[in-house]
């Protein structure tokens, strides 16, 4: 077909089977590119949509275009994803039967296959359809594992370098996240497409918030931003196996669905872990570096690092398996002086050290920045951001500056009276006047400086001792026990009177209370569209995400669509959805509407209590809003769970509660009234109480 002629399908064709109206930037230039039978190198950044420049071409190219990619997990995720497009796609690996092999050479022969997925090592047992004849377009995932200059050097990825000799006129089309420019160089020589057009995206993922704090009381910061989120899926990283088991077990015992997973695990027990988070079975995985390779969930909403990264790379790459479906995102990283110690030390101990302690370096400075941080990112990767992001914690939330010049000379002069020998932690107790053994075996308790600090917190302390080792004013003797230090500096402070401009602490407040607001959920549509997203893909047996990804969900949301017309106009429905899907959402959209509608006509009081209640808030807050008293909202708590509507009544009441005014009903020969079962208690268990646990009770004895 001559190319004119493709031009005018793309659009349609990018809607029949991917469901979008519009072209993300580069896409059609590349797929321009790839139907004029040119070679391309592709960097787009995870989630910026690489797959379509392959995907669509090979829709419009008569024959099979051979996918290669490193994990045999991806590659059923994508032809999975494909399938559900209405796609004719394959994978190939040694691992299939001879029967299943030979459909797959038959379907090649018939130009049937639109896509073949195959891992390098596989290649050669597939050489008898690998020409010209055949493979229309030849397509490189993660190509950056063919060079010894990426991050992620695959041996297997060198053979490929045959290829372009056997499929000489075939387009190829190289695609990675990251590659700098020797990479990319590596890249083009070894596939030998020397004339391959580059086309580079930006590396910036602006839809994940950047938000970094340091590491205090980690574990109640992280339930109470879990608790702000739920339903929403997440990765922390964590350093060690140790700490992903202790936190994952914590998480559970605050009712968050979490898993570790590390390399001390069984596989069966990783592929499990892994399987139920991309099937959203569990919310949370607590895991160390090793998770997340070769998974393209497209729906995790955050992801935290329980301990510093130990570079820059590796950070962008984890926090970047968040908001791959292009929706809010957030990453979080807790950074403590502790980790910096750890990982130098693992850092010393490699061959290359000077560079990993450089790179630590950097990350280091990140993590203590008082500008935006995603100019520092960026700039990093040799990427300028013109302004401010916006999006990150120190755009959303200043450092305010204010004169530190006096607390800068107490903590200088500690310095001096310990006779630079002790690390920051004894430096803090000095100057707060602690009385531990070691500061009092010690008699630092005599030093002139001793508890000149007392009105500063600890972690105050710390924050500002740090922003002084930043500034330059003092520093910390890594090899020798990481003791304090003063440097050239120092003296500027001590006797000159330099002015110090310090940052005031930022406090994160990390108290769970049972109050806590829940934020709305389970009667939004939202909710109700991923139910039956979930129930589809259970039926399928393929994750949710594939079924429609959050962003299509939400368009749904906001459009309500409640006709085939108007569904396919959503981003994300192509024709195939349509056909397999449309019915169920559709029909959802249009009984949650009418129910809204139901419940705006009815001014019953209960029910009103009832949606606020739904929505999250706590009784109080319904009172205060509702302008009634706490104890009628609690009648009506009583009420509607005695009229079967879901309300967690143990948040109310517990179960030894129950048990208590039960054993009393039997006492007291189940008296109507109140006022029997409070005097039997002694006043001591409120009324409200007892008029829930007496309908836990009533209910118990209907249901029995
Ligand atoms: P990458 O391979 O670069 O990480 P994907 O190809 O997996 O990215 O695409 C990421 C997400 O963006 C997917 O959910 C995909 O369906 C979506 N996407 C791709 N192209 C478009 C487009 N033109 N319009 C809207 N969404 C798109
Ligand atoms: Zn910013």
């Amino acid at each position: 077909m001559p190319i004119n002629n493709y031009q005018e399908q793309l659009l349609p064709t990018l809607k029949k089977y991917f469901g979008y109206d519009n072209f993300r930037e580069h896409q059609e230039a590349i797929i321009t590119a790839v139907l004029a039978k040119k070679d391309n190198l592709v960097i787009i950044p995870t989630g910026g949509g690489k797959s379509i420049c392959y995907q669509l071409p090979a829709l419009l190219f008569k024959g099979t275009t051979l996918v290669i990619s490193p994990l045999i997990a991806l590659m059923k995720d994508q032809v999975d994803g494909l399938h559900a497009n209405g796609i004719a796609a394959a994978y190939f690996n040694s691992s299939q039967t001879p029967e299943e092999q030979q459909q797959i050479f038959e379907a090649v022969h018939q130009a049937q296959l639109k896509l073949l997925y195959i891992a390098p090592e596989s290649l050669s047992i597939i050489s008898d359809i690998v020409n010209e004849n055949y493979i229309s377009c030849v397509a490189i995932d993660e190509a950056h594992c063919i060079s010894s200059w990426g991050h992620d050097f695959r041996p297997s990825y060198q053979q490929l370098g045959f290829l372009k000799r056997k499929l000489s006129n075939t387009p190829f089309i190289a695609l990675t996240a990251t590659a700098d420019k020797a990479t990319r160089e590596d890249i083009i020589t070894q596939l030998h497409i020397p004339n391959a057009i580059q086309s580079i995206s930006s590396f910036d993922r602006k839809n994940i918030k950047l938000d970094v704090r340091p590491a205090n009381e980690r574990a109640s910061q992280i339930i109470k931003f879990i608790r702000n989120k739920p339903n929403e899926a997440g990765i922390i990283y964590c350093l060690s196996r140790k700490s992903t088991e202790t936190l994952a077990e914590k998480l559970q015992l605050n009712g968050i669905k979490a898993r570790s997973y590390h390399a001390g695990l069984t596989f069966e027990q990783r592929a499990k872990t892994q399987e139920d988070f991309i099937f959203d079975k569990i919310q949370v995985v607590c895991a160390t570096i090793a998770f997340g390779m070769g998974i393209d969930k497209s729906n995790v909403r955050w992801v935290i690092h329980y301990n510093m990264p130990k570079n820059i790379e590796g950070y962008y790459q984890e926090i970047g398996r968040s908001g791959r479906d292009g929706l809010e995102a957030h990453a979080l990283l807790f950074h403590s002086y502790a980790d910096v110690v750890q990982l130098r030390n693992f850092a010393e101990g490699t061959s290359n050290a000077e560079v990993q302690l450089a790179k630590l370096d950097r990350m280091k400075q990140f993590t203590e920045a008082t500008s935006c941080r995603r100019k520092i990112l960026l700039s990093y990767f040799g990427e300028l951001l013109p302004d401010n992001c916006g999006n990150c914690d120190i755009c959303n939330n200043p450092p305010e500056f204010f004169n530190g010049t006096v607390i800068a000379q107490k903590a200088l002069s500690t310095i001096v009276r310990l006779k630079e020998k002790a690390a920051i932690g004894i430096v803090i107790d000095v100057l707060r006047g602690a009385k531990n053994t070691t500061i009092l075996n010690k008699h630092y308790d005599s030093i002139k400086t001793y508890g000149i600090g007392k009105d500063i917190s600890w972690k105050d302390w710390q924050h500002y001792i740090i922003q002084l080792i930043n500034q330059g004013y003092c520093q910390i003797a890594f090899h020798q026990n990481n003791v304090l230090q003063l440097t050239a500096f120092s003296k500027k402070v001590l006797f000159e009177n330099e002015r110090i401009e310090l940052t005031k602490p930022i406090t994160h407040n990390s108290t769970i209370t049972t109050k806590q607001k829940k934020p709305k959920i389970n009667n939004t549509l939202f909710e109700r569209l991923r139910v039956i997203r979930q129930q589809i893909a259970l039926e399928q047996n393929i994750p949710a995400y594939l079924v429609f990804n959050d962003a299509t969900l939400k368009e749904i949301e906001t459009e309500r669509p409640m006709s085939e017309k108007e569904f396919l106009a959503i981003n994300g429905v192509g024709q195939h959805k349509l056909e397999v899907y449309g019915e169920a959402f559709i029909k959802e959209v249009i009984a949650f509407t009418k129910s809204k509608k139901v419940s705006k006509n009815k001014n019953n009081t209960h029910k009103f209590t009832y949606e606020l209640y739904q929505q999250g808030l706590t009784i109080d807050e319904i009172a205060e809003q509702r302008k009634l008293k706490a104890t009628t909202i609690y009648s009506h708590i009583a009420k509607l769970y005695s009229d079967g509507k879901t309300i967690n009544i143990y948040d109310f009441v517990s179960k030894h509660e129950v048990e208590a005014v039960k054993s009393a009903q039997q006492t007291l020969g189940a008296p109507e009234a109140l006022k029997p079962y409070f005097d039997f208690f002694e006043e001591q268990l409120d009324y409200f109480k007892i008029r829930l646990a007496l309908s836990v009770i009533a209910k118990e004895k209907y249901l029995t």
